[in-house]
Order: structure tokens, then sequence, then C-alpha cells
């Protein structure tokens, strides 16, 4: 999508209504997933866990099956809330998770009572290094972080008309990433790379035959043709350029 111009009420909601018909909303797998928690370890019987940015909640779902406690799910598209709930009905899990319409960037919980804070694809959204200070303070001491992140993978950009540099305006190394993470009071407790299928089969894949639905759909919307132009760059360029960026799923432990 195009930062740099001013997004409007009707764009959001085009982009609601590209997204909610998606498996997931970003690039990522449930084996990815499990992964992750389990490096977070052994959470208590009540954990309180918070999802933010949860899209229509495939990741939710997946930690929904396999932690104790309750989880929050987060998103400021109610779209997006409704995809959700819907999930959870279907799969029996509407007890264990509660869908939130609300901005990650708000102070939605008191300070440290949180046990885990998951953002699959989102925190990007209000920034990495802001998005991990700002959650800092809803978490028990002790608690974790387990968030994606876009990253350069090789030690340079390609030369792709500036690209990565618009899109990803935050990129960094691994190494960079860290220490970011440190200095948001977080001690990073592991780190992996998701594989290239998390974005070709997990996400382009769907996001090609949505392009097609939703052009037939609203393609007589200006506005919803140039959503679909820029959705179609994405694809092109990690299949050109893949080898230098990916997520990295960072898990990070508040001390103190
Ligand atoms: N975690 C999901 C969705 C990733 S897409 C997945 O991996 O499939 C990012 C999601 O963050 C979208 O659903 C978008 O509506 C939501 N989002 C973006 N900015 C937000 C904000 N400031 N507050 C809450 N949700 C936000």
């Amino acid at each position: 999508m195009d930062d740099h111009k001013q997004i409007t009420d009707f764009d959001l909601k085009l982009i609601a209504e590209f997204f909610k018909e998606m498996p997931r909303q970003g690039p990522g797998g449930t084996r990815q997933t499990l992964q992750a928690l389990d490096l977070v370890g052994e959470l208590p019987p009540d954990a309180r866990i918070v999802d933010m940015g949860c899209g229509t909640g495939k990741q939710t779902a997946d930690l929904a099956a396999h932690t104790p406690g309750h989880i929050t799910a987060v998103d400021f598209l109610p779209e997006m809330i409704a995809g959700l709930d819907a999930r959870m009905r279907s799969l029996g899990l509407s007890d264990k998770v509660t869908g939130l319409v609300g901005s990650m960037g708000d102070p939605l919980f008191e300070p440290r009572s949180l046990d885990l804070i998951w953002a699959e694809g989102s925190i990007y959204n209000v920034g990495f290094e802001a998005g991990l200070r700002k959650w800092h303070e809803f978490l028990k001491p002790g608690g974790f972080v387990a968030v994606t992140e876009t990253t350069l993978l090789l030690n340079e950009k390609p030369d792709d008309g500036g690209y990565i540099d618009t899109y990803f305006p935050e990129i960094d190394s691994i190494a960079g990433k860290v220490e970011t993470m440190q200095c948001a009071g977080y001690q990073p407790t592991a780190h992996f790379i998701l594989p290239p299928e998390c974005w070709t089969e997990n996400y382009y894949a769907p996001l090609a035959a949505r392009v097609d639905t939703f052009s037939r759909q609203y393609g007589h919307y200006p506005a919803a043709r140039e959503l679909v132009e820029s959705m179609k760059k994405e694809q092109p360029h990690y299949r050109q350029y893949g080898q230098y960026y990916g997520y990295v799923f960072y898990i990070g432990r508040k001390i103190g």
C-alpha cells in the first residue's frame, strides 16, 4: 500500500473488503507460529495473552489451540474482528478468544497485566521500536513479546528503485533489530527466519486469487484499481529480491 497518500475512509473500507476474505493477512505459517510459541516456553494456566493486529485471526486460532488462559485479539478494522469472531465460532474457540476493535498504539491494557503479546505482520504499523516500547508497560515482569518484522537478510540492499526503502522504512539487519529490542527493555531470547513458503504459498498464492475476484467485483472504482495495482507489485518484487529480505520472528522477555 502507498503510505505517502492520504488514506480515506473509503480506501480503508476497500482494504478491509480486500483482506477480510484472505485466510491470513500477512506472510506466516502455522508451523512458525507454533515454533515461536515453543520458544516462549510454558505459560501459567491463567495466562493473559494479547494478539495485536490480529486480522481475521489465523494465528490467533493456532495460538488458542495451544495455550492456556485467555486471548484478547485486537484489530482496528471492525471487519477483521467480525472475521475473527466467525472463525473462532466455527472452531469452537469463542470462549477462549475475545475480539476487540481498537488501535494497538492505544493504552488498551492495564500496566503489568499481560503474560504474552503476540504480533504477526502488524507491529510495523505502529513501528517496531515504538510498538515494543509501548507494549512493554502492559507486560508482567518476565512476560514475553513475539513479533514478526521485515528484516534485511543479506548485508546489502538490492538496487530495486527504492521499493524496500519506501515500503519497509524501518528495515534493518537481524543484529540491528535485536539491539533495538534490547534498547526497548527486553532480553532477546530467540529469533528465526520465516521460510519463503510463508510468503509464496501461504500469502501470495491466496493474494493473487483475491486480486482476481476483488477486481471483478470492485474494479469499477478507481480506488479499488489503485489498491490492486499496488498489491500486484509486491509479489514480483519478492520473487526477484526475496533473498535480500524476509520476516524474522523475534521473541523477547521483559526484564524487571
Ligand atoms: N496478524 C494477522 C494480520 C496481519 S495484517 C496475520 O498475520 O494474518 C496487519 C493487521 O493489523 C491488519 O488486520 C490491520 O487492520 C491491523 N492494523 C494496522 N494498523 C493497526 C493499528 N494501528 N491498530 C490495530 N490494528 C492495526
